[in-house]
């Protein structure tokens, strides 16, 4: 475990946050600051930095997050509306917390894909 990493102290019980699903290799649980009715995040209980170097590195865990992925919008009834899954990486990306993680949210329409430039 990374001990500088918030999302390895959410997966260690470090820091408390409100899971919604768990496998034995990822974690679901509420963004603290939704940017939509719901917006759930999924990781991989081992620490990877972001999409790119856990689909390098172990490409099977990849899967596991996306199948997190897709019961979590099943379990959140998003299924049949629609929802984004977004991995932010990277500077451009927006991404801040260097534990790769999808954005799975939905429950309202989102709109286009990007904000206006
Ligand atoms: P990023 O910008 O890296 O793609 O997304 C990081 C996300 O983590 C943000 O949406 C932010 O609201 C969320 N976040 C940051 N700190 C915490 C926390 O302590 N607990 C939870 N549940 N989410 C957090
Ligand atoms: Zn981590």
């Amino acid at each position: 475990m990374d001990n500088s990493c918030l999302f390895c102290r959410i997966v260690a019980g470090e820091i408390p946050a409100t899971v919604v699903h768990r496998t034995e290799t990822t974690l679901a649980f509420r963004d603290i600051n939704p940017k939509a009715p719901t917006h759930v995040l999924v990781i991989p209980v081992e620490h990877y930095a972001d999409v790119a170097v856990l689909a390098e590195a172990n490409p099977s865990v990849a899967a596991d997050v996306l199948a997190s992925a897709a019961a979590v919008a099943e379990m959140e009834g998003l299924a049949a509306d629609g929802f984004r899954v977004i991995f932010n990486t990277g500077e451009d990306g927006g991404q801040e917390v260097f534990h790769v993680h999808a954005h799975v949210v939905g429950g309202a329409p989102l709109g286009p894909m990007l904000a206006g430039r």
